[in-house]
């Protein structure tokens, strides 16, 4: 038997047995990066033991700027110097360090501290993290990805594409003509005659739109394929209403963001008239947005964006406590996410008994280029790299290559990757 000095003296001088005195905060650096002309913001902790580190996921494309210097300047001075292996008790502290928090620029910032310290964590254990929450209890994510024609025909086509490749779920948009819709460009139409210039939206086009869509899309694809749909907060909450009881005879896998976060009252009303299954929370930054429809049983999948709620330690919260309630998880994967966070999804997907869907973006060449160990998808399932921590490791000199703006259109570039604005006919506002 091996005895603890020889133990000691052979972790001492192994890279695979290092740290096991505990590792204390060197830097904190963040990595800004725009591949495939979606800024990414990746936290990179440094430790006093040599060669060990991690990567968290901190993105928010829209302010990814501000969640640049949240970290620089707050996160960084407050936790240097301190034990990297305190991932909970780091977390609280940051959290309470702003006094007012929940926000998404600085749930952003700190998941991407949280995510590095998980990443430490395993590759100290040399487990992957998923092996230090438990382990695996299903062997691959169900994964969905995204068909999204200017018409029904195209939209269709690319879900028999994507059935090809193996998706059982694919989720529908449909361009409106003449209209900026959300998750598919809009056909070739003169726009509505309006009070404003720019991109218009009205309510009611979309709707009919997305009916018909539904309609043929089950006569065409059948009802074996799982259909998905997401409404994007984009509709009034009374047309949601009407519209999750209009869906409801497409079966559908689910209905995702029928309504906005300040009208999720609504959602009592859309589960006492029919069955749709309701996914919503990709906007969710505070716990009291999403305690009260996980407890009441309103929905049916919570699908936060892992680094908007503050990182991996609370989203395992969430899933514990939607676990607790029948309700599953179906966490937020589109691009604007780094190759780190799909990595913190795919293992909460492995991980929580309660796993719906996950939401799939695929990689291209560029991010691949700057990122190693993204998800593997293969006939539908997402699968997980097996290294240490979440098995990522960046490129920083093929990172700078691609500053933000990069890739970007002349407005969001002007406007620092934000959104610029949608309007109805009339010229008022609307969420997007
Ligand atoms: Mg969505």
């Amino acid at each position: 038997m091996m005895r603890r000095r020889e133990f000691l003296a052979l972790a001492a001088g192994a890279a695979t047995l290092k740290g096991l005195p505990s590792p204390k905060i060197k830097d904190v650096s963040v990595i800004a990066t725009s591949p495939a002309g979606l800024r990414l913001v990746v936290v990179k902790v440094t430790t006093d033991q040599d060669g060990l580190y991690g990567y968290g996921c901190a993105t928010f494309t829209q302010r990814a700027e501000l969640v640049v210097e949240a970290v620089k300047q707050y996160l960084r001075p407050l936790i240097l110097g301190k034990p990297a292996d305190r991932i909970i008790d780091l977390w609280r502290a940051m959290d309470a360090s702003s006094y007012w928090r929940n926000g998404p620029v600085l749930n952003n910032a700190i998941s991407g501290v949280d995510e590095a310290l998980w990443d430490i964590k395993g590759r100290q254990a040399n487990m992957p993290v998923f092996q230090l929450l438990g382990g695996k209890c299903r062997e691959g994510a169900l994964a969905y990805s995204h068909a999204s024609g200017k018409e029904p025909e195209e939209t269709i086509d690319q879900a028999r594409a994507l059935i090809a490749q193996g998706f059982k779920v694919v989720r529908l948009q449909v361009g409106v003509p003449g209209l900026a819709g959300y998750g598919a460009a809009a056909g070739q139409a003169a726009p509505p005659a309006s009070l404003t210039e720019g991109p218009v939206f009205e309510p009611l086009p979309y709707v009919r739109r997305a009916l018909a869509l539904f309609e043929r899309a089950r006569k065409e694809l059948g009802n074996e394929i799982e259909l998905l749909h997401d409404v994007h907060e984009r509709v009034p909450p009374r047309m949601a209403v009407q519209f999750a009881k209009d869906m409801e005879q497409f079966r559908l896998f689910y209905l995702e963001d029928a309504l906005a976060p300040e009208d999720i009252a609504y959602f009592r009303q859309i589960r006492a008239q029919c069955a749709t299954p309701l996914a919503m929370g990709e906007l969710f930054n505070n716990p009291n947005e999403w305690t009260p429809l996980l407890k009441e049983q309103l929905i049916d999948y919570i699908r936060c964006h892992v680094s908007q709620v503050g990182g991996l330690t609370p989203a395992l919260k969430v899933a514990a406590l939607a676990e607790q309630c029948q309700v599953k998880t179906a966490w937020h994967g589109p691009g604007d996410t780094s190759p780190v966070g799909h990595c913190a999804n795919v293992t909460l997907d492995l991980v929580c008994p309660n796993f719906g869907v996950q939401e799939w973006s695929a990689s291209t060449e560029r991010i691949l280029e700057v990122f190693s160990g993204y998800p593997e998808m293969r006939d539908g399932y997402l699968f997980p790299n097996d290294k240490p921590g979440w098995g990522v490791e960046v490129n920083e000199k093929a990172a700078a290559k691609y500053p933000f703006g990069f890739g970007e259109s002349e407005q969001r570039r002007n406007l620092n990757g934000g959104w610029g604005e949608v309007r109805r006919r009339d010229g008022s506002i609307i969420q997007q």
